[in-house]
This record gives structure tokens, C-alpha cells and sequence, in this order.
């Protein structure tokens, strides 16, 4: 049986991190995945001419985050979009009243102040909740400091209401009252025109990745781990395991013995989202110009109630909504033609005939797919910020989980998942790897 310095499950960002600061440590890696290609979920689909990331697209802040600068390393071009961290108004945005009526620029200025007073409020308000507390109550304290009427409070209501659900795929109830502590955007948000998945295929670059190779039990012990997959078993000193939240708790991979306090509790309290993606392709543009999104007020909004222009992105007229929380459920058995057409009645309300029919569609399904099991890790109610860490606290001295809800300051990201990926090859070689490395 083949033996190694570490076994790595998982060839994400969170993997391929850890995988290649211990080879450059000196150390003898494998990574195995279950896909058929790296990157988890980062994933660039090329087809038609069209570039479409469907999973992470964008960097929430290019200031001091390791993305950017390993981006910057490898030469992968970006463009700027800062409206990806649900912002009220950070960049230009559209706002339609509940009547489907352009806000002129006053009043999206006084919509934009209310949710910065509740904002303003919020925070003292978290500060003072307890873990069985919601991002629904704590926000409703909030919103009712102010002494508003109804509409204006209303107003407010929805647009965090969708913050929770674009930023965590979680309805607002269902989220803990410091699920969104992390919610800062530090610099300018970008994308990548040419695709996000450039990052792992570097990052993979001269590791030995064995794909294909779906991980179904990991036996750990003093002595070591024993890996075992549809392609055999493999042996190691230690094994970093980046597999997402939801196949964690699938019971899909056993861990045995099954993982001890404090990481199985973590594990109990944060839950996998429901967050796809909806690219919407047009033969033209009917929307306003030079604004970055547009966003529906109202009840109409329920479902549908944000849309990102990234025509600048390739040139070619495109919409990108989410179907987030509730309505990600809902879509879950519909078929394209279905969303796309749900979508454009609201659409239709908004520009009338001149929003044509769309000549392309794609919508994601990470909450089907047996290696992600939703999108990304949210705090349920009941959880701590600890939590995150909590969950990457190494067991028995060679199991170390790593991934993108393992990590506390911005879970949920790809930065996350590197940072996650750089602890575990430090604690594993017992000595900070110097992140850089990476990409020098
Ligand atoms: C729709 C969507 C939008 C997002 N948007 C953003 C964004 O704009 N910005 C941002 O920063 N982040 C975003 N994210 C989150 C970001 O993509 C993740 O946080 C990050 O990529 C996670 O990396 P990871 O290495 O922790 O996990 P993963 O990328 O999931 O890597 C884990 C790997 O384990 C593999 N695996 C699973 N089960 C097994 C098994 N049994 N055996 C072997 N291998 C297995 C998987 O195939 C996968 O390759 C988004 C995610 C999604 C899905």
C-alpha cells in the first residue's frame, strides 16, 4: 500500500493550498477528488464562446486578501464589480419601487440611508444577542429603534431580508444573529473575465492529484490515517480533509472513529445553504445604463429582486441573479425554460416589451451535486463564531479539517478556504509555511 507524508481529500482551493506548502515544505503529497477536475467549487465553464464561472466569481475585496494577490501573481486579469457583498450603495444601482417605478436619485438616497441607520444600530444589537438569537431578531430590534412607519420599516425589512439570503443562501430566520459579522468588504470587489479557475489549475501544477478517486472512509488513529476510496486504500502520517460542510454531514465519507468534540459539534450547528446561480444571456441590452445592478423593492421582489449587469465582462448582454434561500428550494425541480421565464415576468414589469427573451440560460444545481451538497456553510441559529475554528481543531494530532467554513474572518469564501488550507500544512509541519509561497 502506497504511504505518504499527508493525503489531501479534496482538490479545492482549501486542498490544493495545503497540498502544495507541504510539497514545497519537502513532503510527500497525494490529493485525491472525486471530480473528474480541480477547483471544487470554483468552476469555469467554457462552452459556446461563453466564459461563465458557476461557482465563485467574484474577490469581496482585493485589500490584503490572498486571492488577489496570487490572482495578481498568475496574471489572471479582473474587472471591477462592487456590488457582490449585497452593498445598498457602493456603486450605482437601479432601485424600482415596489410599483415598478424608477427611485429617482433622492429617493434611492434616503432607501440607502435607512439601511445605513439600521446598520448603524445593528451591530450594538449583535453585540448583546445570544446564540439562539436570529439575524431576524436582531435585525427587527434594529429596525424597530428607529420609530419609523410601516412602509419605510417594510422597505428595510426586505433588503435584509436578501442580504441574508444572497450573502448566506439562508432565509433570515433560519440564520444566527452573527451569521453576517464578517460582512465587511475591505477595497474594491473584481471578477475574472477570462474565469476564475485559473487559480486551482495553478495552484495544482506539479502536485501529484489523483482525480476521479471518491474518499468513502477515513480511519485515523495515533499511528496515522488510512484513506480508502473507490480506487483503493492509501496510508499516511497525516491527512488534511477539505470536503464541503454537506458531505460532511451526508454520512457519505465515514470517519471512524467518528470525529470527537470539539469539531463534531461545530459541525452539528453550521448548515449547508441553498445559493445557484442564474446567467441570463440577451441578443440586447434593455436595461438602465451605467449602473451596476438593478434591484426590485416590494413584495415583488420575493424571489426575484436583484440582477447584475456583467455585460462588461465579455460584451455580451448578461444578467446574473441568485435564487437564494426559499426561492432556491422552490426552483429546485423546474426546469431552465421554467426559471428563465419566472425571471422575466418581473423582468417584463420593469422594461415593459423591450425586455426580449433571453437567447442563452444557465442555472446552477450545487445543492444536487453529491460533492458540494449546497453552495457554501452558514451559522445556524444556535451556533458561535467559534464554530468555524472550532471545526479545524486537528484530531488526535493527524486529522485536520480544512475549507472554507473552517475559517471565521469571511467563511463562505475562496479566501477562506486558502487561509484554512495555509493553517493545516502550518500546523502539520509545526511551523508558519509563509502563505506567499503559493505563488512565488
Ligand atoms: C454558487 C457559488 C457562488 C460563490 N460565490 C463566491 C464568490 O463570489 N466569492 C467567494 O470568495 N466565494 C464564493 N463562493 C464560495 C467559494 O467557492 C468556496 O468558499 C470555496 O471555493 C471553497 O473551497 P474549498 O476548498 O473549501 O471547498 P471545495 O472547493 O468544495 O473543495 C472540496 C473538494 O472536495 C471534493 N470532494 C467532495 N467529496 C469528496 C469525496 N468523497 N472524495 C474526494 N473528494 C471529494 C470536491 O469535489 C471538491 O473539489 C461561491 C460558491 C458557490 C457554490
Amino acid at each position: 500500500m502506497e504511504h505518504f507524508d499527508t493525503i489531501v481529500i479534496g482538490a479545492g482551493v482549501a486542498g490544493l493550498s495545503a497540498a502544495r506548502l507541504l510539497a514545497a515544505s519537502g513532503r510527500t503529497v497525494v490529493v485525491l477528488e472525486a471530480r473528474a477536475r480541480v477547483g471544487g467549487r470554483v468552476w469555469t465553464e467554457r462552452g459556446d464562446g461563453r466564459i461563465t464561472d458557476l461557482g465563485a466569481s467574484w474577490i469581496h475585496g482585493v485589500d490584503g486578501s490572498p486571492v488577489a494577490a496570487a490572482a495578481t501573481a498568475f496574471g489572471m486579469p479582473t474587472v471591477e464589480f462592487t456590488v457582490g457583498g449585497y452593498q445598498v450603495d457602493s456603486r450605482p444601482i437601479a432601485y424600482y419601487s415596489p410599483a415598478g417605478m424608477r427611485l429617482g436619485d433622492d429617493e434611492a438616497a434616503r432607501f440607502a440611508a435607512d439601511v445605513h441607520a439600521v446598520d448603524a444600530s445593528l451591530e450594538a444589537v449583535i453585540a448583546r444577542s445570544g446564540t439562539a438569537d436570529s439575524y431576524r431578531d436582531v435585525t427587527e430590534a434594529a429596525i424597530a429603534a428607529q420609530g419609523w412607519g410601516k412602509a419605510r420599516a417594510q422597505r428595510v425589512r426586505e433588503h435584509l431580508e436578501h442580504r441574508s439570503e444572497e450573502q448566506y443562501g439562508a432565509w433570515i430566520t433560519e440564520l444566527a444573529a452573527h451569521g453576517l459579522d464578517d460582512d465587511s468588504i475591505e477595497g474594491d470587489e473584481v471578477v475574472f473575465p477570462e474565469g476564475y479557475d485559473a487559480l486551482p489549475r495553478r495552484l495544482a501544477e506539479g502536485l501529484d492529484v489523483r482525480l476521479g478517486h471518491v474518499v468513502s472512509r477515513i480511519a485515523w488513529s495515533g499511528a496515522g490515517v488510512r484513506v480508502r476510496s473507490d480506487q483503493g486504500e492509501l496510508m499516511g502520517a497525516t491527512a488534511v480533509l477539505t470536503v464541503p460542510v454537506g458531505v460532511l454531514k451526508s454520512g457519505d465519507l465515514a470517519i471512524v472513529p467518528p470525529l470527537p468534540e470539539p469539531v463534531s459539534g461545530a459541525l452539528s450547528r453550521l448548515g449547508m445553504n441553498r445559493f445557484e446561480k442564474l446567467f441570463l444571456r440577451f441578443p440586447t441590452r434593455f436595461w438602465d445604463e451605467d449602473v451596476y445592478a438593478i434591484r426590485q423593492l416590494g413584495p415583488e421582489g420575493r424571489a426575484w429582486h436583484s440582477w447584475y449587469d456583467l455585460t462588461a465582462l465579455h460584451g455580451e448582454p448578461t444578467l446574473l441573479t441568485f435564487a437564494a434561500g426559499p426561492p432556491a428550494r422552490e426552483i429546485a425541480g423546474w426546469d431552465d425554460a421554467r426559471v428563465a421565464e419566472s425571471v422575466m415576468v418581473q423582468l417584463r414589469r420593469l422594461y415593459g416589451d423591450r425586455a426580449v427573451d433571453p437567447v442563452d440560460v444557465r442555472v446552477t444545481a450545487w445543492h444536487a451535486d453529491p460533492y458540494a451538497r449546497g453552495s457554501y456553510a452558514y451559522m445556524t441559529v444556535g451556533s458561535a463564531t467559534s464554530d468555524h475554528d472550532a471545526l479545524a481543531t486537528p484530531v488526535g494530532g493527524v486529522l485536520h479539517l480544512a475549507g472554507e467554513a473552517t475559517w471565521t474572518d469571511d467563511p463562505a469564501t475562496v479566501p477562506a478556504a486558502m487561509l484554512s488550507g495555509h493553517r493545516a500544512a502550518s500546523r502539520i509541519v509545526g511551523r508558519d509555511l509563509g502563505i506567499d509561497r503559493l505563488w512565488r
